[in-house]
């Protein structure tokens, strides 16, 4: 059964397509404008949903995220990064961004 995590998110996550990811920098800063700019609307929580406040960064949901590449410019912390690109200091950032998804489904997570 398909499970609704996060404002209509309703596809189950496939870890290997992940086009961009969310690294440390977001976490201090979380000004939402990477949601704002996404066409997708694939990076969550957003402000109105429950999890915000706890989430350290934001996350970019793999599946339906287009590769525009729309969110990157619009970040005041240069926080978003294609996946080829991330810096090896910040790959964990890209299994964070799997295992939120992952804990979403299973609605745990925070
Ligand atoms: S690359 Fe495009 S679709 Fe993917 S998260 Fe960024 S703005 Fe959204
Ligand atoms: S624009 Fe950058 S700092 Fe702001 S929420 Fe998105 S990733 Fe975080």
């Amino acid at each position: 059964m398909t499970k609704v995590i996060a404002n209509g998110i309703t596809r189950a996550y496939s870890e290997t397509e992940m086009p961009y990811v969310v690294a440390e920098p977001c976490i201090c800063v979380k000004d939402t404008a990477c949601v704002d700019a996404c066409p997708a609307d694939v990076i969550h929580p957003r402000v109105d949903e429950a999890q915000f406040a706890a989430a350290k960064p934001l996350y970019i949901f793999p599946h339906d995220c287009t590769d525009c590449g729309a969110c990157v410019p619009v970040c005041p912390v240069s926080a978003i990064y294609a996946i080829e690109d991330l810096p090896e200091k910040w790959a964990h950032f890209a299994i964070r961004n799997a295992d939120w998804y992952k804990q979403a489904e299973n609605g745990s997570a925070s």
